[in-house]
């Protein structure tokens, strides 16, 4: 029936394990439901990442 997690539309998604990954300041990675990338906030509580006002080009490296 659901297509998401009923916690999708509530914004509390849970990781796909093994996208999950330290970048140094917070875990991130990915619903396993939804796909949206995601942050831990804390345990078992994860929000979808904030989108930032940075142009993200990729020519960072
Ligand atoms: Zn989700």
């Amino acid at each position: 029936m659901s297509v998401f997690g009923l916690g999708c539309l509530l914004n509390r998604h849970d990781p796909d394990r093994k996208q999950v990954r330290w970048n140094g300041y917070d875990y991130v990675g990915e619903c396993r439901h939804c796909g949206a990338p995601i942050v831990r906030h804390s345990r078992r509580n994860w929000r979808k990442q904030e989108a930032k006002s940075e142009p993200t080009d990729g020519a960072a490296g």
